[in-house]
């Protein structure tokens, strides 16, 4: 297949390239790319910053065979173009759930594990390479070998949370859940500010599901108030209606900068978080509506205008409690820049992937529209997210500095070395590994 020149970019629509992208056809074509020099691969570019970005770029979203499922170990194995979506129509159906979802649907397998996404059940469940057996990966010299953590652990530990920095994963196992309903029962619980919010998660961790809604741009004694939304799966009913998502709607142009300023955004998360008028609400609600509630519209990262937007996404140590939280969410909301979407939610232990974002602690991400405020914003998080052991995730970033990067994952320099050994160094890079600083 012959490369085609497009311009790209990931999902925060910034920045952007011109590039060579050349569609996966068979391990051959895959292969041939690789001997001709370096390439960035690329699944379904919903990574937000240039995490998948280069000059030649390999699109992975035409490989999407369900290769087998053992009925009785749940276990899939699929070609890593195949996304969340293809697995929830095939496998939600027949009583089979992915058992780590993002909070989108259109990722591939292959980028979800290269990024080793979390869900909102990252508490209990883990890292979406927890569940994952093994995987086969094309290394820069074309060999395809299979990983799993017994057979060749470094690089099990060095592809998951990897960012595609160390090959081409090419099939993916999974362990699917077993699910009686694709329907979750949801409780929202109304809280008026970070302590209320960080108390509230706390006491109910037990729930499988737990996210919070943060309106970012509430100050004072409402700072961090929010919408905690919990949930479980329902125990009966609509398994065979399974996720049945509507297909998405677009919005037909991009909106003039500005649609998102300060005061239009306060004024929508007052009404969001007035909406609800009790302290507490349950309803039991489809799959989709619960864990991507956003793929309801295909493209709002247009919503931010032409300039795009970041999304900068946060880890602190539970030993630092609340406090660093509640310094971030004074800096955001006293920045002269809108913050319309915030999470926050509670990550379980990390495993021990040597670029894997989650550690135990308190996660919060934001969007903010691309500007010199947001940038000078992002670098003051950077210092207060450093300065109490968190980390930035790779995923979401596309301005980290090198010196971040390595404070905040220290292994770094391994990672390089089990590059190097495999022969990725300088075969397998992106816009963001050159920017970190990696070879
Ligand atoms: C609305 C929205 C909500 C999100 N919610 C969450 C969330 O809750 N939790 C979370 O963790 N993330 C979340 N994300 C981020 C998203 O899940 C990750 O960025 C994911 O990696 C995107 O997968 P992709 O297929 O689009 O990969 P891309 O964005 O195309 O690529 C991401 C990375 O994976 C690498 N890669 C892709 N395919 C392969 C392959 N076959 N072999 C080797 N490397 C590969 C790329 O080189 C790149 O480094 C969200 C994103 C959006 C847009």
């Amino acid at each position: 297949m012959s490369p085609q020149r497009v311009a790209l970019s990931g999902w925060g629509r910034w920045p952007q390239v011109q590039a060579e992208l050349t569609e996966a056809r068979g391990v051959d074509s895959i292969r041939e790319l690789l001997r001709e020099g370096a390439i960035s691969v690329r699944g379904a570019g919903r990574s937000y910053g240039d995490s998948s970005l280069g000059q030649r770029m390999l699109d992975m979203t035409h490989t999407r065979r369900m290769r087998s499922f053992d009925a009785q170990t749940g276990i899939a194995v699929v070609d890593a173009g195949v996304t969340i979506e293809d697995l929830l129509r095939l496998f939600a159906p027949r009583g089979w759930l992915p058992a780590v979802t993002p909070g989108t649907r259109f990722v591939t397998v292959g980028g979800a594990l290269a990024s080793d996404v979390h869900g909102k059940n990252h508490h209990g469940a883990g890292s979406f390479s927890d569940h994952v057996p093994w995987f086969e990966l094309m290394l820069a010299d074309g060999e395809v070998v299979r990983v799993s953590r017994e057979e060749r652990p470094e690089l099990f530990h060095a592809t998951a949370g990897g960012m595609g920095l160390t090959g081409v994963i090419l099939a993916v196992a999974l362990e699917l859940m077993p699910a009686r309903s694709s329907d979750i029962l949801q409780r929202s619980l109304k809280l008026e500010d970070i302590d209320a919010t960080v108390a509230a998660i706390e006491a109910n961790a037990s729930w499988t599901y737990s996210a919070a809604w943060i309106d970012c741009q509430a100050r004072g004694r409402r700072l961090g108030r929010s919408l905690l939304l919990l949930g479980e799966h329902a125990s009966e009913g609509s398994q065979a209606t399974a996720v049945n998502a509507r297909a998405p709607v677009a919005i037909p142009l991009t909106p003039p900068a500005g649609t998102l300023a300060k005061p239009v955004v306060s004024a929508f998360n007052a009404i969001y978080h007035g909406r609800q008028r009790g302290p507490e609400r349950t309803s039991r609600i489809p799959y989709t509506s619960f864990f991507h509630p956003l793929d309801a519209i295909a493209n709002w990262n247009v919503l931010y205008g032409r300039r795009g937007f970041l999304q900068y996404q946060f880890v602190t140590p539970t030993e630092a409690g609340a406090d660093p939280l509640r310094r971030a969410l004074e800096l955001i909301s006293g920045a002269p820049v809108a913050a319309p979407l915030a999470v926050l939610k509670a990550f379980g232990e990390a495993n021990v992937n040597l670029l894997s974002f989650p550690l135990r602690g308190y996660t919060l991400a934001v969007d903010l529209p691309a500007s010199p405020a947001a940038f000078e914003l992002c670098e003051r998080l950077d210092r207060l997210v450093l300065g109490c052991g968190g980390r930035i995730y790779l995923s979401k970033d596309a301005r980290m500095k090198p010196e971040t990067f390595r404070a905040c994952y220290p292994r770094w320099s391994e990672f390089e070395e089990i590059r190097a050994r495999h022969g990725a160094a300088g075969r397998l890079t992106t816009l963001q590994s050159r920017r970190l600083g990696l070879a």
